[in-house]
């Protein structure tokens, strides 16, 4: 396919996956969770809001019964993980004995997830697991086990799918990565 450029802010970027690969990644992954969640009912918790896009496409392949809930986080300030980990906003589920599966959009440094599993952990669920759509490997700081992953990619900024850069992008069907 020819690759389509688009500008957000100052900066210019270009088509890298596209929806169709995006979306046979996301079914292999939820041919796996189907076959791992049998009789599980797993909480899904789906990171806002870069993970919207990845948890619809995700969960409409999901054929196993489960819950669905969102939960809001971040440590991101332009282009750069500032480390800061914050509070888990909007968990109302008691978590406490469920198969929690956690749906991110990228791992970088792996600080926002390490940080996130944490403070789920306190909570004792029987099992926690993630889910992602990106993974950046040479990036990871942490010895974090990603048991489904949709696609490993090298370190650069992307955008589109959910993914946003300074609140634009997140709307485009395809990923892109910056022009540099
Ligand atoms: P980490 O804490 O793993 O370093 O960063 C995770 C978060 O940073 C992601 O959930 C995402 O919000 C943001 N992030 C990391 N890399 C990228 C990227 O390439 N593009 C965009 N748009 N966000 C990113
Ligand atoms: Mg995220
Ligand atoms: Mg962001």
């Amino acid at each position: 396919m020819e690759p389509r450029i688009v500008t957000l802010h100052d900066c210019q970027f270009s088509t890298y996956i596209f929806e169709e690969e995006i979306l046979a990644r996301i079914q292999m992954l939820a041919d796996e969770i189907n076959k791992d969640y049998q009789e599980k009912n797993p909480l899904f918790l789906a990171v806002l809001n870069g993970s919207f896009m990845f948890a619809t496409d995700l969960l409409k392949r999901v054929t196993v019964p489960c819950e669905i809930a969102f939960v809001r986080l971040s440590s991101y300030k332009d282009m750069q993980s500032t480390g800061n980990v914050k509070e888990v906003l909007g968990l109302v589920d008691d978590i406490k004995g469920r198969h929690v599966v956690v749906l991110e959009d990228i791992v970088d440094t792996g600080h926002t997830l390490q940080g996130l599993e944490q403070q789920l952990l306190d909570k004792q669920p029987a099992s926690l697991e993630v889910a992602a759509l990106l993974v950046k490997p040479e990036c990871l700081q942490h010895q974090i086990e990603l048991k489904y992953v949709a696609k490993n990619i090298p370190n650069d900024f992307v955008v589109g799918y959910g993914l946003d850069y300074n609140g634009i992008g997140r709307n485009l069907r395809d990923i892109y990565k910056i022009v540099s």
